[in-house]
């Protein structure tokens, strides 16, 4: 699908595996006659959540939204304190500013990059509501302790999943516990409908989110509208409009009945990176648990101290010049001028999270990447930190 010549060597980020099952069955949807929410979103629901062994699934046009639902469900608002971590991408933090309440950060363990608990629980206070758990790059948080806290406390956990499928904690899925757990389906996620999510938990709490995802109407526009539909209806709630159509739940459905063997090859692609860089004294490869599975959403690899002059800016710069894409995941929320500014945060407020953004990049990560191009990467990193080290040996 590269067309584009200037395009043709350049290793992308995470460019989508999007095959012709994908385009098939969007193409069906879109002939069906009925395109969004409808009959296949149902489904989707219905077949996502039989896979993560949720209670109940809510299908959504975004994380971010089932983020937002998630505390509206909970009636979280002015007043309350979400605890979250810095370490995220901004949708994490802004719907808790969306609902009102105030996001209270805490600094991230130093080997998973996940909320540290015994942070948490130094920044718990009566005002204390929520813990925003963020399963960073793929691999759970420690939701033992969290769980614990919360029980202690009398706190919800929402954990936001957006990386997080499929992963395991100690052999239960994410998204199986009676806990709000949003997933993403962005284009660059594991599992993707181009935009879009799905919000697991008790089939409480998922009725409220259902309710509040339309609108607050006491029924959806495919009841309202299908063959057994009335038109008349009632607002219980200023809902929003966050429902994913059937198009998305049509590249959705295609997406899951092929999600494990493009998981394979995410696994296989993470054990390549792992084998070429763990025994470069200057790198740190990701660190994974035995008591989790790793979903593998981002490869992130660290720098060592003084690995490189210009540090990790050297290596992303250098390895563009190669015609390779990196991200960094995440420049912490409290180094954003909104953040910053409404909440006084100094950089060093949260050392680890400062410490490893510094160091850290995140290297291109697809089932739709090539061996080749892999192996580009590969030599892309080795020879920068490599080189470097050559020259200051000489
Ligand atoms: C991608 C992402 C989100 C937002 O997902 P959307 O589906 O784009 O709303 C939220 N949190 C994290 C950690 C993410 O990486």
């Amino acid at each position: 699908m590269d067309g584009d010549q200037s395009n043709q060597n350049v290793v992308r980020f995470a460019p989508p595996a999007i095959g012709e099952a994908e385009i098939s069955q969007v193409v069906e949807a879109l002939a069906s006659g009925w395109i969004t929410t409808g009959p296949k979103t149902a489904l989707f629901e219905h077949r996502f959540g039989e896979y993560v062994g949720a209670p109940a699934a809510l299908a959504l046009n975004s994380c971010t939204a089932g983020l937002h639902l998630a505390l509206v469900a909970l009636d979280v608002g002015p007043g309350d304190e979400v605890i979250t971590s810095t370490l995220t991408f901004a949708a994490t933090v802004n719907v808790i500013e969306h609902v009102g309440a105030r996001p209270v950060l805490v600094d991230v363990e130093p080997d998973t990059l996940n909320l540290d608990p015994c942070r948490v629980e130094r920044a718990i206070t009566p005002r204390t509501r929520a813990i925003l758990a963020v399963h960073y790059a793929g691999h759970p948080a420690d939701m033992d302790a969290l769980t614990a806290l919360a029980q202690r406390h009398g706190l919800a956990i929402v954990e936001d999943a957006a990386h997080a499928l499929p992963a395991a904690y100690r052999g239960r899925r994410v998204g199986s516990s009676a806990n709000l757990t949003s997933f993403s389906f962005y284009a660059t996620k594991n599992l993707t409908t181009a935009e879009g999510g799905m919000l697991t938990g008790s089939s409480e709490l998922i009725d409220r989110a259902r309710m509040l995802s339309l609108h607050g109407l006491s029924r959806n526009a495919w009841n309202r509208y299908g063959a057994e539909g009335a038109w008349f209806y009632d607002v219980v709630h200023p809902g929003f409009k966050y429902n994913m159509t059937d198009m998305q739940a049509a590249l959705g459905l295609a997406q899951l009945a092929q999600f494990e063997q493009r998981q394979q090859r995410r696994r296989e692609v993470f054990a390549r990176y792992d084998a070429a860089f763990a025994a470069v004294a200057d790198l740190e490869t990701p660190v994974c648990r035995a008591s989790v599975d790793h979903a593998r959403h981002l490869y992130v690899l660290r720098l060592k101290d003084g690995a490189l002059p210009g540090g990790r800016d050297e290596l992303i710069r250098w390895l563009k010049q190669r015609g390779i894409c990196t991200s960094v995941h995440f420049i912490p929320i409290h180094l954003h001028t909104y953040y910053r500014e409404k909440y006084g945060y100094e950089p060093h407020d949260f050392p680890i999270a400062l410490d490893n953004y510094l160091r850290m990049v995140s290297l291109p990560l697809s089932p739709a990447l090539t061996n080749e191009e892999i192996a580009r990467v590969i030599d892309g990193v080795t020879s920068a930190v490599v080189a470097r080290a050559t020259l200051a040996a000489a």
